[in-house]
Protein backbone atom coordinates (compact mmCIF):
# COMPACT_ATOMS: atom_id res chain seq x y z
CA UNK A 1 0.00 0.00 0.00
CA UNK A 2 2.88 2.33 0.85
CA UNK A 3 4.38 1.78 -2.47
CA UNK A 4 0.92 3.00 -4.36
CA UNK A 5 2.03 5.90 -6.74
CA UNK A 6 0.43 9.10 -7.35
CA UNK A 7 0.43 12.85 -8.53
CA UNK A 8 -0.21 15.64 -6.24
CA UNK A 9 0.27 19.27 -6.46
CA UNK A 10 0.63 20.41 -2.82
CA UNK A 11 0.40 19.59 0.95
CA UNK A 12 -0.80 21.94 2.83
CA UNK A 13 -0.31 22.11 6.47
CA UNK A 14 -2.67 23.22 9.75
CA UNK A 15 -5.56 23.68 7.22
CA UNK A 16 -8.63 24.94 9.23
CA UNK A 17 -11.20 25.16 6.57
CA UNK A 18 -10.85 21.72 4.49
CA UNK A 19 -12.76 19.62 7.42
CA UNK A 20 -13.01 19.84 11.39
CA UNK A 21 -10.18 20.94 13.27
CA UNK A 22 -6.61 21.32 12.16
CA UNK A 23 -5.61 19.20 9.30
CA UNK A 24 -2.87 18.45 6.51
CA UNK A 25 -4.46 18.74 3.32
CA UNK A 26 -3.33 16.94 0.21
CA UNK A 27 -3.89 18.08 -3.00
CA UNK A 28 -4.33 15.35 -6.09
CA UNK A 29 -3.72 16.59 -9.32
CA UNK A 30 -5.93 15.85 -12.15
CA UNK A 31 -9.71 16.94 -12.69
CA UNK A 32 -11.90 15.90 -15.37
CA UNK A 33 -14.11 19.23 -14.95
CA UNK A 34 -13.14 22.76 -15.89
CA UNK A 35 -15.23 25.06 -13.94
CA UNK A 36 -15.29 28.27 -15.30
CA UNK A 37 -14.28 29.32 -11.92
CA UNK A 38 -12.01 26.77 -10.70
CA UNK A 39 -9.28 28.75 -8.27
CA UNK A 40 -6.79 25.33 -8.49
CA UNK A 41 -6.04 25.49 -12.34
CA UNK A 42 -2.97 23.81 -11.67
CA UNK A 43 -4.79 21.39 -10.15
CA UNK A 44 -7.27 20.15 -13.61
CA UNK A 45 -3.83 18.51 -15.62
CA UNK A 46 -3.08 15.13 -14.28
CA UNK A 47 0.61 15.36 -14.57
CA UNK A 48 3.31 17.69 -13.40
CA UNK A 49 3.40 21.03 -15.85
CA UNK A 50 5.11 24.27 -16.31
CA UNK A 51 4.41 27.53 -14.37
CA UNK A 52 6.16 30.58 -14.97
CA UNK A 53 7.39 32.40 -11.70
CA UNK A 54 6.73 35.87 -13.29
CA UNK A 55 4.53 35.07 -16.21
CA UNK A 56 7.31 36.46 -18.48
CA UNK A 57 8.50 33.75 -20.93
CA UNK A 58 11.85 33.76 -20.83
CA UNK A 59 12.05 33.46 -16.63
CA UNK A 60 12.54 29.94 -15.24
CA UNK A 61 9.69 27.95 -14.77
CA UNK A 62 8.60 25.89 -11.81
CA UNK A 63 7.33 22.49 -12.02
CA UNK A 64 3.64 21.66 -10.47
CA UNK A 65 3.03 18.07 -9.33
CA UNK A 66 5.48 15.46 -8.26
CA UNK A 67 5.05 11.84 -8.66
CA UNK A 68 5.28 10.53 -4.94
CA UNK A 69 4.53 7.12 -3.14
CA UNK A 70 1.44 7.22 -0.15
CA UNK A 71 3.95 6.44 2.20
CA UNK A 72 6.06 9.53 1.02
CA UNK A 73 2.67 11.09 1.74
CA UNK A 74 1.62 9.57 4.35
CA UNK A 75 5.14 10.85 6.38
CA UNK A 76 4.00 14.51 5.86
CA UNK A 77 0.77 13.40 7.23
CA UNK A 78 2.26 11.64 10.90
CA UNK A 79 4.52 14.87 11.37
CA UNK A 80 1.15 16.43 12.64
CA UNK A 81 -0.72 13.88 14.43
CA UNK A 82 -0.49 15.47 17.66
CA UNK A 83 -2.37 18.54 16.65
CA UNK A 84 -5.05 16.19 14.62
CA UNK A 85 -5.41 14.77 18.21
CA UNK A 86 -5.92 17.53 20.32
CA UNK A 87 -8.22 19.53 17.42
CA UNK A 88 -10.49 16.64 16.81
CA UNK A 89 -8.91 17.23 13.07
CA UNK A 90 -7.01 14.86 10.39
CA UNK A 91 -6.13 14.53 6.80
CA UNK A 92 -7.81 15.79 3.84
CA UNK A 93 -7.57 14.62 0.63
CA UNK A 94 -8.29 17.25 -2.64
CA UNK A 95 -7.91 18.79 -5.51
CA UNK A 96 -8.03 18.53 -8.49
CA UNK A 97 -10.05 15.68 -8.29
CA UNK A 98 -8.87 12.86 -5.80
CA UNK A 99 -11.17 10.47 -7.48
CA UNK A 100 -9.25 10.49 -10.35
CA UNK A 101 -6.73 8.32 -8.79
CA UNK A 102 -8.72 6.13 -6.78
CA UNK A 103 -5.77 3.29 -6.21
CA UNK A 104 -3.66 6.29 -4.76
CA UNK A 105 -6.68 7.79 -3.21
CA UNK A 106 -7.68 4.19 -1.01
CA UNK A 107 -4.27 3.51 -0.38
CA UNK A 108 -3.90 6.82 1.32
CA UNK A 109 -7.27 5.96 3.53
CA UNK A 110 -6.63 2.32 4.38
CA UNK A 111 -2.98 3.97 5.41
CA UNK A 112 -4.93 6.72 7.43
CA UNK A 113 -7.93 4.58 8.58
CA UNK A 114 -4.92 1.91 9.92
CA UNK A 115 -3.35 5.01 12.13
CA UNK A 116 -6.42 5.85 13.50
CA UNK A 117 -6.25 9.62 11.72
CA UNK A 118 -9.41 10.98 10.94
CA UNK A 119 -9.91 11.61 6.90
CA UNK A 120 -12.31 13.77 5.08
CA UNK A 121 -12.41 13.50 0.64
CA UNK A 122 -13.47 16.40 -0.87
CA UNK A 123 -14.97 16.09 -3.99
CA UNK A 124 -16.77 17.62 -7.51
CA UNK A 125 -18.69 14.41 -6.86
CA UNK A 126 -17.82 13.13 -10.60
CA UNK A 127 -16.53 9.65 -10.67
CA UNK A 128 -17.88 6.41 -11.66
CA UNK A 129 -20.67 5.13 -9.28
CA UNK A 130 -18.12 1.98 -8.69
CA UNK A 131 -15.21 4.25 -7.47
CA UNK A 132 -17.83 6.53 -5.35
CA UNK A 133 -19.09 3.53 -4.06
CA UNK A 134 -15.87 1.70 -3.04
CA UNK A 135 -14.55 4.70 -1.47
CA UNK A 136 -17.36 6.29 0.77
CA UNK A 137 -17.57 3.82 2.99
CA UNK A 138 -13.01 3.98 3.64
CA UNK A 139 -13.36 7.75 4.54
CA UNK A 140 -14.99 9.54 7.56
CA UNK A 141 -16.32 12.43 6.04
CA UNK A 142 -17.06 13.37 2.41
CA UNK A 143 -17.39 17.23 1.53
CA UNK A 144 -19.26 17.13 -1.72
CA UNK A 145 -19.57 19.76 -4.31
CA UNK A 146 -23.21 20.89 -6.04
CA UNK A 147 -22.87 23.66 -8.30
CA UNK A 148 -25.73 23.90 -10.53
CA UNK A 149 -28.91 21.44 -10.39
CA UNK A 150 -29.52 22.15 -14.27
CA UNK A 151 -27.90 19.88 -17.17
CA UNK A 152 -27.83 22.00 -19.32
CA UNK A 153 -26.04 25.07 -17.24
CA UNK A 154 -24.05 22.35 -15.24
CA UNK A 155 -22.66 21.21 -18.94
CA UNK A 156 -21.85 24.94 -19.95
CA UNK A 157 -19.52 25.95 -16.92
CA UNK A 158 -17.68 22.95 -16.12
CA UNK A 159 -17.69 20.55 -19.39
CA UNK A 160 -19.85 18.15 -17.87
CA UNK A 161 -23.15 16.98 -17.63
CA UNK A 162 -24.66 16.95 -13.46
CA UNK A 163 -26.24 14.06 -14.07
CA UNK A 164 -23.63 11.80 -12.59
CA UNK A 165 -22.54 13.86 -10.06
CA UNK A 166 -26.33 13.55 -8.72
CA UNK A 167 -26.56 9.69 -9.01
CA UNK A 168 -23.44 9.72 -6.76
CA UNK A 169 -24.72 11.86 -4.22
CA UNK A 170 -27.86 9.68 -3.67
CA UNK A 171 -24.82 6.75 -2.94
CA UNK A 172 -22.61 8.63 -1.11
CA UNK A 173 -25.65 9.59 1.17
CA UNK A 174 -26.58 6.00 1.48
CA UNK A 175 -23.24 4.73 2.21
CA UNK A 176 -23.64 6.13 5.98
CA UNK A 177 -20.33 8.11 5.83
CA UNK A 178 -20.99 11.61 7.11
CA UNK A 179 -21.40 14.24 4.30
CA UNK A 180 -21.23 17.81 3.93
CA UNK A 181 -22.39 19.71 0.62
CA UNK A 182 -20.06 22.25 -0.38
CA UNK A 183 -21.66 25.24 -3.08
CA UNK A 184 -19.64 27.29 -4.84
CA UNK A 185 -21.63 31.15 -4.97
CA UNK A 186 -20.23 32.44 -8.44
CA UNK A 187 -21.58 35.38 -9.08
CA UNK A 188 -24.02 35.33 -12.77
CA UNK A 189 -23.32 31.54 -12.95
CA UNK A 190 -24.14 29.77 -9.44
CA UNK A 191 -26.29 32.45 -7.76
CA UNK A 192 -29.63 32.23 -8.50
CA UNK A 193 -32.09 32.18 -6.29
CA UNK A 194 -34.08 29.57 -8.39
CA UNK A 195 -30.63 27.80 -8.58
CA UNK A 196 -30.06 27.53 -5.00
CA UNK A 197 -33.52 26.25 -4.30
CA UNK A 198 -33.08 23.45 -6.59
CA UNK A 199 -29.85 22.47 -4.70
CA UNK A 200 -31.51 22.83 -1.46
CA UNK A 201 -34.75 20.73 -2.33
CA UNK A 202 -32.52 17.72 -4.05
CA UNK A 203 -30.61 17.71 -0.76
CA UNK A 204 -33.44 17.96 1.62
CA UNK A 205 -34.90 14.84 -0.98
CA UNK A 206 -32.13 12.62 -0.39
CA UNK A 207 -31.51 12.88 3.46
CA UNK A 208 -29.10 12.34 5.38
CA UNK A 209 -27.45 15.61 4.81
CA UNK A 210 -27.62 18.32 7.72
CA UNK A 211 -24.67 20.78 6.71
CA UNK A 212 -23.88 22.89 3.99
CA UNK A 213 -21.14 25.00 3.14
CA UNK A 214 -21.19 28.15 0.74
CA UNK A 215 -18.25 28.85 -0.84
CA UNK A 216 -17.83 32.78 -2.34
CA UNK A 217 -16.00 32.88 -5.37
CA UNK A 218 -13.31 34.76 -4.73
CA UNK A 219 -11.09 36.64 -7.22
CA UNK A 220 -7.55 35.41 -6.07
CA UNK A 221 -6.80 32.80 -8.79
CA UNK A 222 -5.87 35.56 -11.67
CA UNK A 223 -2.27 35.27 -11.10
CA UNK A 224 -2.31 31.53 -10.88
CA UNK A 225 -4.14 31.45 -14.70
CA UNK A 226 -1.50 34.11 -16.16
CA UNK A 227 1.41 31.93 -14.36
CA UNK A 228 0.02 29.11 -16.37
CA UNK A 229 -0.30 30.58 -19.35
CA UNK A 230 -4.05 30.32 -19.23
CA UNK A 231 -6.79 32.49 -19.91
CA UNK A 232 -9.29 33.67 -16.95
CA UNK A 233 -12.54 33.32 -18.10
CA UNK A 234 -13.55 34.64 -14.48
CA UNK A 235 -11.27 37.96 -14.83
CA UNK A 236 -13.06 41.30 -13.35
CA UNK A 237 -15.35 39.39 -11.24
CA UNK A 238 -15.73 40.08 -7.46
CA UNK A 239 -16.50 38.04 -4.80
CA UNK A 240 -20.35 38.36 -3.92
CA UNK A 241 -21.79 41.09 -1.51
CA UNK A 242 -22.10 40.47 1.86
CA UNK A 243 -25.63 40.48 2.02
CA UNK A 244 -26.28 38.43 -1.41
CA UNK A 245 -24.92 35.47 0.85
CA UNK A 246 -26.72 36.21 3.92
CA UNK A 247 -29.71 35.70 1.69
CA UNK A 248 -28.18 32.66 0.21
CA UNK A 249 -27.70 31.62 3.99
CA UNK A 250 -31.24 32.43 5.02
CA UNK A 251 -32.47 29.72 1.11
CA UNK A 252 -31.01 26.95 3.16
CA UNK A 253 -31.43 27.97 6.78
CA UNK A 254 -35.49 28.12 6.07
CA UNK A 255 -35.43 24.40 4.91
CA UNK A 256 -33.45 23.30 8.08
CA UNK A 257 -29.54 23.05 7.28
CA UNK A 258 -26.70 24.12 9.40
CA UNK A 259 -25.19 26.43 6.98
CA UNK A 260 -21.51 27.56 6.93
CA UNK A 261 -19.77 30.00 4.91
CA UNK A 262 -16.31 29.44 3.74
CA UNK A 263 -15.94 25.80 4.38
S1 LIG B 1 -14.10 20.47 -9.83
FE1 LIG B 1 -12.78 21.81 -8.58
S2 LIG B 1 -10.69 21.39 -9.29
FE2 LIG B 1 -12.10 20.59 -10.85
S3 LIG B 1 -12.28 22.24 -12.36
FE3 LIG B 1 -13.98 22.44 -10.90
S4 LIG B 1 -13.25 23.87 -9.34
FE4 LIG B 1 -11.43 23.15 -10.47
Amino acid sequence: MENQTGVIFRIKKYALHDGPGIRTTVFLKGCPLRCRWCHNPEGIAPEPQSMTPTGQANTRDAIIGNHVTAGQVMAEIRKDVIFYDESGGGATFSGGEPLMQPAFLTALLDLCRAEAIHTTVDTSGFASPETMAAVAPKTDLILFDLKLMDETAHRHHTGVSNDRILKNLAIVTASGTPVRIRIPLIPGITDSRENLEGIADRIRSVGAVNHVDLLPFHPAADAKYQRLGMANPMAGIEAPAADVVDDVKAIFRARGFDVKIGG
